[in-house]
């Protein structure tokens, strides 16, 4: 009878649609993580002070565990989320509310609001709010009795609010299959491991709680940002689980081989790297170097400035990884940080663009000791007759890049000074990501010998939105009429200069959007290293011929030439793929 009445009342599959932050498609079963903590309202203040201290000790004691567990380089993150518990600023400011008779767990929640509003919604800053987000959820957990529990051999998926570097430890020994979050941005250092990890992660999801139950069956697909709640067997049916298992990323080892598309036409692909563990992915035949080299990472995880030893230290490692392969180096592309206190005083401007060469053209000195660190990385390596790459972020104005050639050459010119050794070759790089460099293209392109275009910022100051604004993003699409037609004119005009031209934005991880930029003429692309391989299966699938074809079609402004006016350029795209059996994942 309670079977029949269990059956009769089974809740049925629900589809939950947040945002895609990390690809892939995972099973599994529900971990609702969610720490609580009820506090007696009768507690004196001092010692409620005195148990929030002992959960910060307690958080700080797992970060230490978690660093000798760890190997790899997310102990840097670690370490940022031990150096933020430990800021007797914030402290001090969770004491004052705890003083001011709020309970703990509400005055985490109101220094987070508070800093919320001083800091505004500059993407970098949202970004770092998280960290904060990160340790008050760190905290809220260690005040908390309840110790984490699960099965080590059952496939969890992960439901938070938020997820922070130190929380993805927690689950160190689960069988991590996928993650939802409600309020994690894809900048978020949780984030970036997760995608490290290859572990499929839907974000901007709606309460969780509200439609997911603890050790329900989950279906996550991370490609479209959907969620199957307790799946039909059809549904899951309709996912061949088996084929999206995320790339061994240590496993090949073998010689480099070129990705030939279905025609017969090279394609040139390349990893975005973050983190020690994205250079793993080098091993994989398909990639040729880095095309990506976020050199912010490791600055914002410090806890003072790097000096050129220690940078040195961080590059070398990364060129000898590489061995014979390129890397990008690109500059600092942030506009200052918390954990730079000096330099957050004297540049204390939150405002939205104050990033890189808005920044480093204010104080030159910094960006020159990160190329002298990377010029000594270069010529020190076990490979120091390769070329050095060095990209700069963000740059608006031929003359800003004019200003910036000048700084490698005075860098390059004070080594030879000093007698040092210098790179035979330095191929000086920037990226396009601010509209005004396009209606500038043909000055620009005259001082730089390669290109890479951010697609994750031009997309959004093209659109004039919110780059974090998971609704605004879904506005407007990236293969736009107009968004396309700028970067062919972007594509064909470097290609006229004789400048390589790549795409490092997340559009090139997506394969759809790969395919169309092929049509529009781009060969290189550097990906994120958990989509090596669909991109490439996408191109070795593809009839390049047929959607350039297509793609003519679809940005002439002959009407008549448009032979399917009434589709979108992804909907052709699409129907082109489904006609030619392109392979999208
Ligand atoms: C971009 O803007 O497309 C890009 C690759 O840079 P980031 O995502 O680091 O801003
Ligand atoms: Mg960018």
């Amino acid at each position: 009878m309670s079977i029949k009445s269990a059956a009769l009342f089974q809740e049925p599959q629900i589809t939950i649609e947040g945002t895609s932050l990390n690809f892939g498609i995972a099973q599994g079963y529900a971990y609702m993580y969610d720490p609580q903590y009820t506090e007696d309202a009768q507690l004196p203040v001092n010692q409620k002070i005195q148990i929030f201290l002992q959960a910060i000790n307690k958080a700080a004691t797992l970060c230490s565990n978690n660093l000798t567990i760890r190997s790899t380089d997310s102990q840097e993150l670690i370490l940022v989320q031990k150096a933020l518990l430990q800021d007797s600023a914030w402290q001090q400011r969770v004491i004052d509310k705890i003083e001011n008779k709020l309970s703990i767990t509400h005055a985490l929640d109101k220094v987070l609001e508070d800093l919320d509003i001083a800091l505004g919604i500059d993407n970098f800053w949202h970004a770092r709010s998280q960290e904060i987000r990160g340790i008050s959820q760190l905290v809220r957990q260690c005040l908390e009795k309840k110790e984490i529990n699960f099965d080590k051999d059952k496939p969890i998926i992960l439901c938070a609010k938020t997820i922070s570097p130190v929380e993805m430890m927690l689950f160190e020994q689960a069988k991590l299959a996928a993650m939802i979050v409600q309020d994690n941005s894809f900048l978020s250092h949780g984030m970036i491991i997760a995608r490290s990890r290859g572990i499929p992660v839907v974000g901007g999801a709606v309460d969780l709680k509200e439609f997911i139950n603890h050790d329900d069956e989950l279906l996550v697909d991370g490609d479209l940002g959907r969620v199957y709640v307790r799946p039909h067997s059809i549904t899951i049916a309709n996912y061949d689980i088996s084929k999206k298992v995320s790339l061994s990323k240590s496993s090949e080892n073998t010689k480099n081989k070129i990705v030939i598309s279905r025609d017969g036409t090279p394609v040139h692909l390349s990893i975005n790297a973050n983190l020690n563990e994205d250079l793993a992915s080098l091993d994989h035949s398909a990639i040729e170097g880095i095309g990506l080299y976020r050199t912010e990472i490791p600055f914002m995880t410090s806890e003072r400035w790097p000096d050129v030893e220690t940078q040195i230290r961080l590059y070398l490692n990364v060129l000898n990884k590489a061995k014979e392969k390129f890397v990008v180096f690109r500059t600092l592309d942030v506009g200052g940080d918390k954990t730079f206190q000096s330099l957050h005083k004297s540049f204390n401007n939150t405002k939205k663009g104050w990033k890189h060469s808005r920044f480093t053209l204010q104080r030159p000195s910094l960006i020159r000791l990160q190329l002298r660190a990377m010029i000594r990385a270069r010529v020190t390596c076990d490979y120091p007759d390769l070329p050095l790459h060095i990209m700069f972020p963000m740059v608006s104005e031929a003359q800003e890049m004019s200003f910036l050639r000048t700084l490698i050459q005075k860098e390059l010119d004070r080594e030879k000074n000093l007698g040092n050794k210098i790179p035979q070759t330095v191929r000086i790089g920037a990226m396009v990501e601010v509209p005004s460099v396009v209606f500038q293209l043909n000055q620009f392109l005259d001082l730089v010998d390669f290109i890479s275009i951010g697609s994750n910022d031009l997309f959004h100051f093209f659109y004039a939105i919110d780059r974090t604004d998971a609704v605004m993003s879904k506005r407007y699409d990236l293969l736009s009429k107009a968004f396309m037609q700028m970067l062919k004119t972007i594509i064909d005009k470097a290609k006229a200069k004789n400048v390589n031209v790549s795409l490092c934005g997340e559009m090139a991880s997506r394969p759809l959007e790969a395919m169309a930029l092929l049509g529009i003429g781009l060969r290189y692309f550097s990906v994120n290293p958990s989509s090596i391989e669909t991109i490439e299966n996408m191109v070795q699938s593809l009839d390049i011929w047929s959607v350039q074809e297509c793609m003519n079609d679809c940005l002439s402004d002959n009407p008549f030439a448009y032979k399917a006016a009434h589709l979108s350029i992804r909907e052709r795209v699409l129907e082109l793929a489904q006609i030619q059996q392109t392979q999208l994942s």
